[in-house]
């Protein structure tokens, strides 16, 4: 088994002196240790992306300890880019009713005060194992092993997002779809393993020219999916032009052959009343392609 990682717990608990006790007992283990004694301040760390384990504490002032359990589970998707966080109770309640409500509300663990220093710090090590199995498992399950874009599905789910929140906003969305030309010819006259590096530079350029905001997915063999919140046509043009351009210019050197691809694309910008949803939106993109493949390939059409 791999060593203990180290991970950032956030203790939820209004008592001080309980507070320095944990934070003493975990201090050996080289933890980030934070604490939180107001629902406001519990969940503001919860969100913040930044807490792997969470120490909590049943009666609190002003709030309960199952409450804010219900809604940090509530919350919680696991398909999403942010991943579970375990919650172990640590309570001087020893009644079996408030261990089944806290483990039925998704509690991950139970430890009742007074507790044992070694068996707290092999709670909290076992914990943090899940935690980052867990991480490992999520993030397996949105990317694409070769490229480490995005892979198809989950590059749909957030393009479905982005479709939500653009009918509410309507700042402008857009979809790009890339196709590389004469891919098979890579492989015909190079190899697999030289096609498969291609895609893999693809991708960095890709990653190079996109926004953080931006979603890069491959969407199968060599064709890549990108979204675009916030763009216009006009916009969306010009970076698929960008794009087009530095692929163009790129020489990829395999195993000492120079090889050189380009790429057509094809970009829509969405719309309620032309799409009825993300298959008309895609559909649009990918006919675009076809215009562009249709007319000589490395080309962008929007
Ligand atoms: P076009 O310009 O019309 O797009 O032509 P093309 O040759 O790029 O398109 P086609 O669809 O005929 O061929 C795509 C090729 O991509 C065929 C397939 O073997 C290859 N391919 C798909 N996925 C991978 C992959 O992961 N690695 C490698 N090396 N090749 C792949
Ligand atoms: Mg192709
Ligand atoms: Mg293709």
């Amino acid at each position: 088994m791999q060593p203990p990682k180290p991970g950032r717990v956030l203790i939820i608990d209004d008592d001080p002196d309980a507070i320095y006790l944990l934070e003493r007992v975990l201090a050996k283990e080289d933890h980030e240790i934070r604490h939180a004694s107001t629902l406001e301040d519990a969940l503001r760390a919860v969100d913040s992306g930044q807490v792997d384990l969470i120490l909590l504490d049943l009666h609190l002032s002003g709030f309960s300890g199952f409450e804010l359990l219900e809604i940090i589970r509530a919350d919680e998707d696991l398909s999403d880019e942010k991943p579970y966080i375990p919650v172990v109770i640590v309570t001087s309640s020893t009644e079996t009713e408030y261990k089944v409500r806290g483990l039925d509300l998704g509690a991950d663990d139970y430890i009742v005060k007074p507790f044992d220093r070694l068996e707290l710090r092999a709670r909290v090590r076992s914990m943090l194992r899940l935690r980052y199995a867990l991480h490992e498992l999520s993030l397996a399950a949105m990317t694409d092993p070769l490229t480490g874009l995005y892979n198809r599905r989950f590059s749909m789910s957030r393009l479905q997002e982005e479709i939500d929140r653009e009918k509410r906003y309507s700042h402008g969305l857009t979809a790009a779809m890339c196709d590389i030309d004469y891919f098979k010819k890579v492989n015909d006259d190079h190899g697999h393993l030289a096609g498969d590096f291609v895609l893999q530079r693809f991708a960095n350029v890709l990653r190079e020219i996109s926004r953080t905001t931006d979603v890069v997915g491959r969407y199968g063999g060599e064709e890549f999916l990108l979204v675009l919140p916030e763009t216009d046509l006009t916009h969306a043009r010009m970076y698929c032009e960008r794009l087009r351009t530095k692929l163009q210019d790129e020489v990829i050197e395999f195993e000492g052959s120079e090889i050189r691809v380009t790429v057509s694309i094809g970009a829509a910008q969405f719309s309620p009343e032309k799409h009825a949803g993300i298959q008309q939106f895609i559909e649009q993109a990918d006919q675009n392609l076809y215009a562009a493949k249709r007319g000589g390939r490395n080309k962008v059409v929007a």
